[in-house]
């Protein structure tokens, strides 16, 4: 029989879709088809490729409702949520990286470093990886494997992914559009692989390189693994991302950005606020006007377009945000703001309510560890220095931002937070600019995803150096060295970079002695 996960609301228990689990053998028939197919893709010309992935823009504006409303059904977030940060990124990706690819792919050639290589003609050129596979989380199931989807296809190579199990249909929904590629069987291919093996057996399967986005524990592991073969790996994983809010900011939307930050998806976002450091004079205010624009929003778990706010994917994860929260409140911390919601839903072990936490410090797992839920913690802090300690006093760097109206104060906590993704006045959103490449520091991850960087890590770099006197039967630096190599090599040093007029141009006539010696004896 064959063997099936099956997507269904998270809030309601409606199955949506059944879909069929990949068997490990057909794994690696699936990453040889996908070799053989890859090499035609290859070799289809860039224009081509864009041509037919072009194809796929025009899809996700024709179906945008029905995908957003499909995501929001099997994920849990609200339709609005899914429309803006899974259906509008990806358009607006499909649509950049087909306007940006022949750019980033197009080869270059450096400067020339001296005249004495003046010989040399440089050229970096770049070639696909062949075969890469992606592993995607729960939490953002569409846009986070997308675009990486459409940026390894338009570098030419073939695509095996795996989305959560959760997910599948998110999955199958990304398969439905690139269909309309037209891509030649085996390009592209979703898989449906449980968790635990997708890893090892994508390794040993081998393909050719692994992008990973996914919990910090899950990234160590396959670092590991993918280490033992010397796989190249990219790594997109988790946060606890840090937001400062200055006393000279718009504390309205201070307050407005950062509760989006926090609370859209339910807290579930890897660059989401989880915590948040207030300037003294300001902090009873930003606490004022974050609690009343939360008391303003609709929480609902019914999938209506008009609902803000929405319950947790898993009961796991919703276990461990109560497990950090009973942390925070056995350490001392104080829940400030707990959202009141409707009683109907109350109960429900998902619908976990959007929650403040005061008098909380950085020995409680509320603000060393990634929560991922609907929770922060909120500290007041004296000065700029003490924002950047407590803000940078983390394990993970993935996003970070401040909130000020100087543009001095921005820069200079933008150069000093530890993180890959800064955001000065906002926060998170940047992930859907594809324009801006993605990647965390510390235990946030390895690589980058996203914009010139992003799309670099699908492709491999080869230099390529061509001689210009090509006919010549030697080099100068060439044995044998008894015809006076050595000085003649010294005498070239100290006329390119040796100082005084006079003593280079000796320098030079030396060179050009031996050059033409050399032409000649050799
Ligand atoms: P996870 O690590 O449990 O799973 C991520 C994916 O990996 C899923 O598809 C899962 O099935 C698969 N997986 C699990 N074990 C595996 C293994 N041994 N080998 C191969 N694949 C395996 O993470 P999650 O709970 O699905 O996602 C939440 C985490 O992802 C959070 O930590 C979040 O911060 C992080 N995240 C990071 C980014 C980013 O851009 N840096 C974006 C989204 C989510």
């Amino acid at each position: 029989m064959t063997e099936k996960t099956v997507s269904k609301n998270p809030f309601t228990g409606e199955q949506i879709a059944e879909f069929a689990v990949t068997k490990k053998e057909e794994l690696f028939s699936i990453v040889d088809k996908a070799r053989e197919a890859q090499k035609k893709w290859e070799k289809t010309p860039i224009k081509q490729r864009i041509k037919r992935i072009k194809k796929i823009k025009d899809y996700l504006a024709a179906n945008a409702d029905k995908i957003a409303k499909q995501i929001s059904k099997e994920n849990g977030k609200t339709p609005t949520e899914a429309l803006a940060t899974e259906v509008l990124p990806a358009s607006i990706a499909v649509s950049y990286y087909c306007r940006t690819a022949k750019r980033f792919l197009k080869p270059y050639r450096p400067a020339g470093s001296s005249l004495l290589l003046f010989n040399k003609k440089a050229e970096i050129i770049s070639q696909p990886y062949g075969v890469v596979g992606i592993i995607s989380p729960w939490n953002y199931p569409f846009s986070i494997p997308f675009s990486e989807v459409i940026m390894a296809l338009l570098a030419g190579n073939a695509v095996i992914l795996k989305t959560a199990s959760i997910s599948q249909l998110a999955g199958n929904m990304i398969k439905e559009a690139v269909a309309v590629a037209g891509l030649e069987e085996g390009i592209f291919n979703l898989v449906n692989l449980p968790g635990r093996i997708a890893g090892d057996t994508f390794i040993e399967a081998g393909i050719d390189k692994l992008f990973f986005t996914g919990s910090v524990e899950t990234g160590r592991y396959l670092a590991k693994k993918a280490g033992e073969k010397l796989l190249p790996i990219c790594l997109e994983l988790g946060g606890n991302d840090p937001a400062i809010v200055l006393e000279d900011a718009n504390l309205v939307r201070a307050a407005r950005g950062i509760a989006w930050a926090a609370f859209q998806n339910a807290g579930q976002s890897c660059g989401g606020v989880e915590r948040v450091y207030v300037q003294k004079s300001v902090y009873e205010r930003f606490l004022s006007l974050i609690t009343t624009y939360l008391d303003s929003l609709k929480y609902s778990l019914d999938g209506s377009e008009d609902a803000d706010l929405s319950g947790m994917c898993t009961i796991a994860q919703a276990k461990k945000v109560e497990e950090h929260i009973k942390d925070a409140v056995e350490k001392g911390a104080r829940i400030f703001y707990k959202k009141l919601l409707p009683k109907e839903i109350s109960s429900h072990p998902l619908a976990l309510p959007p929650l403040i936490l005061t008098e909380v410090n950085h020995n409680m797992q509320i603000m060393r560890e990634e929560s991922f839920g609907p929770v922060i913690g909120v500290m007041a802090f004296e000065s700029h220095d003490e924002a950047l300690t407590l803000a940078n006093d983390s394990s993970m760097g993935l996003t970070a931002s401040v909130w000020t109206g100087s543009k001095k104060f921005a820069r200079y906590f933008a150069e000093n937070l530890e993180a890959g993704v800064i955001s000065i006045n906002d926060h998170l959103m940047s992930h859907g600019m594809p324009e801006l490449s993605w990647g965390g520091w510390k235990d946030s991850g390895i690589g980058w995803t996203h914009g010139r960087l992003g799309f670099a890590e699908f492709v491999r770099f080869k230099n390529i150096c061509d001689d210009r006197l090509g006919e010549l039967s030697c080099e100068l630096w060439w044995p044998p060295y008894r015809d006076g190599v050595y000085r003649a090599l010294l005498s070239a040093i100290k006329a390119v970079y040796g100082r005084g007029f006079f003593a280079r141009i000796g320098a030079w006539l030396r060179v050009a002695k031996a050059f033409i010696g050399m032409l000649f004896k050799r």
